[in-house]
């Protein structure tokens, strides 16, 4: 059988597509580099449909890159909440911060210059650069890579660096003087709603089929080939709600590592049974009105999964605290205090407790 596959009649045939089916998304009204690297950048780890809300929450607290630059860290955290990998805030603001001292205000206009911000890596600096600027460089995520695996028959293993560099010269070739911006989004698009990921892709309505190989070949299903992510260590966490009528007791963590200066819950980096919390709690004097077991939460990170066990302690006294604990009622646990995405499901079911007691 003969293989065919026209380097021309690819491109034409993605951007014809992408004319008809581009999806209407609030970063795409207006792709300036400011929206375009915040939307880029809530995208890295989530999907689309949960990244909206977040988007235009953002833009309309902080519209411009000189108002993320001035804006507290409380305010960052707070609008980050529930997005998780809290790090990507951080180096925004110190980015923005670094465009208002060297860059006029604004996001440097090539792709050279945007990877030297913190945070900004070569797949974000290739999607600013091209889709803000019209620069001709490519933006390699894991559907570029993925529909290009696919469309050159290319058994390479798409985790290595070597293959993500391979590639860059490779999508390069394909992309059109002057439609930069549209060639990247085309790809990342087909990815995401045809050559999809986990199961078949959708071939059957794919404007590539004519010249993808591995279709032809019928290996659209053994591709893309990538080795085996490593197994997650798995870490075991009790997370202990203290109650003292409407308020809980909170702790701010570490300002570096893991969920930098976020708040939560009592977490105890071992599992511990009822029996052994009850007995600490009566060994160190703290009366308590009852233990109430919490359902059981897994929490993933990229390398660690907690594996987390809840009680709620509802207290007869206030424990008198200082220092990076203190306590905090509903009002400051929605508006005030961040509380990553690894305890929301305890602080749903604290506030979900309280609004029952108060009806
Ligand atoms: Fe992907 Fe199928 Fe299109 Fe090939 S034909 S690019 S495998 S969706």
């Amino acid at each position: 059988m003969k293989i065919k596959h026209d380097k021309k009649q690819t491109t034409t045939a993605l951007l014809k597509w992408y004319e008809m089916h581009a999806r209407i998304l609030p970063w795409r009204d207006k792709p300036t580099s400011y929206h375009v690297w915040v939307s880029e950048i809530m995208l890295q780890q989530t999907r689309i449909e949960a990244v909206k809300p977040y988007y235009e929450r953002f833009i309309d607290a902080l519209p411009t890159l000189s108002s993320l630059a001035y804006a507290s860290d409380e305010q960052l955290a707070k609008l980050w909440e529930g997005l998780g990998y809290y790090r990507r805030i951080s180096n925004m603001k110190l980015a923005a911060i670094i465009c208002m001292q060297e860059h006029h205000g604004e996001l440097p206009h090539s792709y050279v210059e945007l990877l030297k911000l913190p945070g900004i890596g070569p797949y974000t600096a290739g999607a600013i650069a091209s889709i803000a600027f019209n620069e001709k460089c490519c933006a390699i995520d894991g559907n570029v890579l993925r529909v290009f695996s696919r469309l050159l028959c290319s058994e390479d293993d798409i985790l290595k660096e070597s293959t993500k560099k391979k590639f860059r010269e490779i999508v390069t070739s394909y992309m059109p003087k002057d439609k930069s911006a549209d060639f990247n989004q085309a790809i990342m698009e087909l990815g995401e709603v045809v050559c999809i990921p986990n199961g078949a892709p959708l071939c059957h309505v794919c404007p590539l089929q004519d010249n993808c190989i591995a279709y032809q070949k019928g290996m659209q299903l053994t591709l893309p080939n990538k080795t085996p992510k490593k197994k997650r260590r798995i870490e075991n966490h009790t997370l202990l709600l203290f109650t003292f009528k409407e308020e809980v007791l909170l702790h701010q963590r570490n300002s570096t590592g893991l969920l930098a200066s976020l708040y939560e819950f009592i977490n105890i980096d071992e599992e511990l049974d009822q029996g052994v919390i009850e007995n600490g709690l009566r060994s160190k004097g703290i009366p308590f009105k009852s233990i109430t077991l919490l359902p059981n939460y897994k929490h993933i990170f990229s390398h660690i999964e907690w594996h987390i066990n809840g009680f709620h302690i509802e207290l007869i006294d206030q424990i008198e605290v200082e220092n990076e604990y203190l306590w905090a009622n509903s009002s400051q646990l929605i508006s005030q205090y961040t509380i990553p995405t690894a305890f929301q499901k305890y602080l749903q079911i604290l506030l979900i407790w309280w609004n029952r007691r108060i009806t």
